[in-house]
């Protein structure tokens, strides 16, 4: 059985059941993934699978954190997680897509009045 933590701007979620990948006919371990600031450098997430008999395979993205986010004109949003493959936004908690939901709309409303 293969666990799911996820921790997000100084936030852990409660751990989530999360089934492993099926790929050519094997069974995989899904990556773990850890997201960081290209500018201060801070690892501002992170969703860890645990349960697997090997070491976590780690995939790290680069994603400015909303500190930084503030202080320059950046491509992606500033500190989000929605960008990522639709698999891991499935294992995201609900009470974790919901502030990400959240971050969405309010980065939407600021963008809505700073460019009329
Ligand atoms: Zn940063």
């Amino acid at each position: 059985m293969l666990t799911t933590i996820w921790t997000v701007r100084n936030r852990s979620y409660a751990p989530r059941p999360i089934d492993y990948d099926f790929r050519d006919r094997q069974l995989i371990v899904p990556h773990s993934y850890a997201w960081y600031c290209g500018i201060c450098g801070e690892v501002w997430a992170r969703r860890v699978v645990l349960g697997s008999k090997s070491d976590p395979e780690w995939i790290f993205w680069q994603t400015p954190c909303i500190a930084c986010g503030r202080t320059r004109n950046c491509f992606q949003l500033p500190g989000s997680l929605l960008h990522a493959h639709h698999d891991l936004i499935e294992s995201m908690p609900d009470d974790l897509l919901a502030e990400e939901v959240l971050i969405q709309s309010e980065e939407l409303y600021e963008s809505t009045l700073s460019h009329p």
